[in-house]
């Protein structure tokens, strides 16, 4: 299911000097942190799916995860460091090749997309594979998203070259949250809290969806006038609520398995 990137290029020695290293170490531990609760929460795939982030001060590098190892397993230092090219430039391993080509595509034409989060969770995925929209806007947690979505109907099988990257970078537009269809969902942010908190609340969001839908009954739409007033009021606070969300889950992470940080 998963393919590794091709031979590496020999790995460079990244100057530390050309970076901010506490802004590099403290993204490498919130990262980190992510894939953590993410395994907790069974939006993991085995070894597939990855979370990506620009490199803090350096557009022309990336954090991802590498290929062959599980979310729960993920430490700050095990992330690399990979530049547009293909090429690792600090870290052992490489990424996973579907990683490689959509997230540094995604990265590179979206500039405002530092974070990229793309997952198979259960409960988004299966609202994927539906016909017609995957979200209604029938809970509170999906209002969320409420115009911040957009659907990728064209599923063309794994991405292995930049075209399906750069198909999926062109179709962002403003939105947050990529419905793959047939596949999974891509989750884009300015900061990793950012897109953890979506991530999360967009899991939330489908499963209370799917649950209602298993009644068999009608679901009962917001009206769109209200779904956008809330939907304002609750963007209102969500960089705050983001940070305190990623802070809470470092909180518990420490406790429980602090090794993530190393
Ligand atoms: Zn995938």
């Amino acid at each position: 299911m998963a393919h590794a990137l091709g031979a590496p290029a020999a790995p460079a020695i990244l100057r530390n000097a050309e970076l901010d290293a506490d802004a590099v170490r403290q993204a490498r531990i919130d990262l980190a942190a992510c894939f953590r609760m993410a395994a907790r929460l069974g939006l993991h795939e085995g070894i597939c799916n990855h979370f990506s982030f620009v490199v803090p001060g350096r557009d022309d590098l990336f954090l991802v995860n590498p290929y062959g190892w599980a979310f729960s397993e993920i430490t700050a230092s095990r992330l690399l460091v990979c530049d547009f090219h293909g090429n690792v430039i600090a870290g052992e391993g490489v990424p996973e090749a579907t990683a490689f080509f959509i997230h540094a595509r995604v990265h590179l034409n979206k500039p405002r997309a530092k974070a990229a989060f793309h997952t198979h969770m259960p409960n988004a995925t299966a609202l994927a594979m539906l016909e017609g929209p995957p979200l209604v806007w029938a809970g509170q947690s999906a209002l969320k998203f409420y115009g911040r979505t957009l659907v990728d109907e064209e599923y063309g099988g794994l991405a292995l070259d930049e075209k399906e990257g750069d198909r999926i970078a062109a179709s962002i537009g403003d939105a947050d949250i990529v419905f793959m269809k047939n596949h999974g969902v891509m989750v884009v942010g300015g900061s990793i809290a950012e897109a953890w908190d979506d991530l999360y609340y967009l899991e939330r969001a489908a499963e209370v969806q799917r649950m209602a839908m298993a009644t068999g009954r009608t679901l009962k739409p917001v009206p769109p006038e209200l779904a956008a007033r809330t939907y304002a009021q609750m963007r209102e606070g969500d960089r705050d609520s983001a940070r305190l969300h990623l802070d809470s889950i470092k909180r518990i992470l420490s406790r429980e398995e602090p090794e993530f940080m190393h």
